[in-house]
């Protein structure tokens, strides 16, 4: 009989423990604890539920459906039995559509669909066609790895990365274009211009993926047919992480622990077993699964493993402040799903999401109502507030609500204000990331380590990639893990 830990009770680890249950023959491990430190499951995901009926986001609002990953989150969600309690947004939807960014004390929509292409729209100086027709004849160089920035500045001039690809960083890792790995971050890209020599081409000519297997899933197949693009759940994204937590309090392997950091590891050589040290007591167990941030990991590992520890801290984590508002009546007079705010621009925000546009069903149901998330930080959170430890939280509201009226012209006060710091949250995937997470995963087979990283530290941040990758590693290790049964 097997015994496994499994550290973090964000969507990684709920997924580990789901994964091991549903894919583990009978009977062949034994028993599963999965160790958190806080008093709740979800870790980044936090959903807000007020008394008056408002649902908040503080942390992920949205799960796209594309792609294996995608496809593979959504079966999830109908195992757990929650196809009833989606909420789609589909591909006319003015939410996937209108996207902004802030510039010049504009907001400018940015292109979507092929004609959109052909039109100059500020804040471009010619048509995202002609800014970009010379790509393919631009040389290639064969690099292993660069930023994001140094790659699109490149390929594509200057405005292209400061208008397209800076926002788009500060949108989805709250980082910065100019420490963030392109082959982290966009490996395709980069494998493009290595072997047809221009993105454009690679575009063009390399042979499609062909499209994943709905796997007999329904809900893949509503996906399809309806033409989704994202989704949420009716009462927000934290519903996932308590259904997973609800179906694995019903098995008799798996004890869930709140309130009970990890606080090291000791690996025997001898027995091949893992001490899992807790501050009161400790466990032996057979195999680990980290499924926290790669920092917070690095210091519990014992002292022989300085290597390891090495690499996990190779990228820093950031902080973000999130500041939910609420209006009184319907305040918005620009729809879609938000703006984003390339950092060349004087303002402490680094975007603003259109709440009620995205998901109304989460207002407050009486009464006109306007939901807005603003967030702020990130890669730049120390130069604007300092450390995150010792922020003044009100003062974050005072400049979302000040940001918003100068950036949407919502001049009414909002009733509702709700700011916080979500710390060291987002992992920067810096330059050399791929190399060191292929470093780790050589360094834990050499040393025989009982161990497996999985979490948004290593392969992708979002949501369908944290669940995705900790199901390949479940199945990747899992003939291992059960061969200890015997
Ligand atoms: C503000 C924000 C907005 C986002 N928006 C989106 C979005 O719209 N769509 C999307 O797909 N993704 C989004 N993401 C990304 C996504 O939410 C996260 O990458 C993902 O939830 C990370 O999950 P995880 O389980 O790997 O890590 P975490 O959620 O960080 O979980 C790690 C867990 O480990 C616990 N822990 C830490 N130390 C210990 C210890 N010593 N012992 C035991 N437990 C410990 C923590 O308390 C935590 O619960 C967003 C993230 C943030 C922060």
């Amino acid at each position: 009989m097997v015994t496994v830990a499994i550290l973090g009770g964000g969507i990684s680890g709920l997924s580990a423990a789901y994964y091991l249950g549903k894919l583990a023959r009978s009977k062949t491990i034994s028993k599963v604890i999965l160790l958190e430190a806080s008093s709740r499951l979800g870790g980044c995901i936090d959903t807000v539920r007020l008394d008056d009926g408002t649902i908040f986001e503080r942390g992920p609002r949205s799960i796209r459906g594309q792609g294996a990953q995608g496809y593979n989150t959504l079966q999830l969600a109908e195992e757990l039995g929650l196809s009833d309690h989606v909420l789609p947004i589909d591909r006319s939807h003015q939410a996937t559509k209108n996207r902004f960014i802030y510039v010049n004390r504009e907001l400018c929509r940015l292109p979507s669909g092929p004609g959109s292409l052909l039109m100059r729209q500020p804040p471009f100086s010619k048509s995202l066609v002609r800014l970009g027709w010379r790509e393919p004849f631009v040389a290639s160089h064969k690099v292993e790895d660069e930023t994001i920035d140094s790659f699109f500045r490149r390929r594509f001039g200057d405005e292209i990365a400061k208008y397209a690809i800076d926002p788009l960083c500060r949108g989805i890792y709250s980082g910065s274009s100019q420490q963030l790995s392109m082959k982290a971050c966009f490996p395709n890209l980069l494998e493009w211009e290595q072997q047809y020599h221009s993105v454009i081409k690679g575009a063009l000519l390399a042979p499609k993926k062909k499209a994943p297997d709905a796997q007999g899933s329904r809900l893949v197949e509503r996906y399809k047919s309806e033409h989704w693009s994202m989704w949420s759940l009716d009462t927000g994204l934290q519903k996932l992480p308590e259904t997973l937590a609800m179906k694995l309090s019903q098995s008799d392997q798996v004890d869930i622990c709140l309130d009970t950091p990890c606080t090291g590891l000791e690996f025997s050589d001898t027995t091949g077993k893992v001490k899992v040290k807790m501050s009161d007591k400790h466990e032996e167990v057979d195999y680990v699964f980290s499924a926290l941030p790669a920092r917070q990991f690095a210091v519990l590992l014992p002292s022989g493993h300085h290597q390891l520890a090495a690499l996990l801290r190779h990228n820093p984590s950031v902080s973000v402040g999130v500041v939910n508002l609420q209006y009184e009546g319907n305040v918005l007079s620009t729809q879609g799903f938000g703006h984003l705010v390339p950092s060349c621009e004087p303002s402490n925000v680094l975007g603003v999401l259109y709440e009620s546009c995205i998901f109304p069903v989460h207002n407050r149901p009486k009464g006109n109502n306007t939901r807005i998330t603003c967030m702020m930080g990130g890669a730049w959170f120390k130069e604007m507030f300092g450390e995150a430890d010792d922020v003044n939280t009100q003062e974050f509201g005072e400049i979302a609500a000040e940001s918003i009226r100068e950036q949407l012209h919502i001049t009414k006060k909002p009733f509702r204000v709700i700011a916080g710091v979500v710390k060291n949250c987002i992992p920067q995937y810096q330059v050399g990331h791929t190399q060191s997470v292929q470093d780790m995963a050589t360094y834990i087979t050499q040393q025989s380590l009982p161990l497996s990283l999985i979490g948004a530290s290593y392969d992708g941040v979002s949501i369908n990639d944290c669940i995705h990758n900790t199901r390949l590693e479940v199945e990747k290790v899992l003939p291992s893990i059960e061969a200890m049964a015997h």
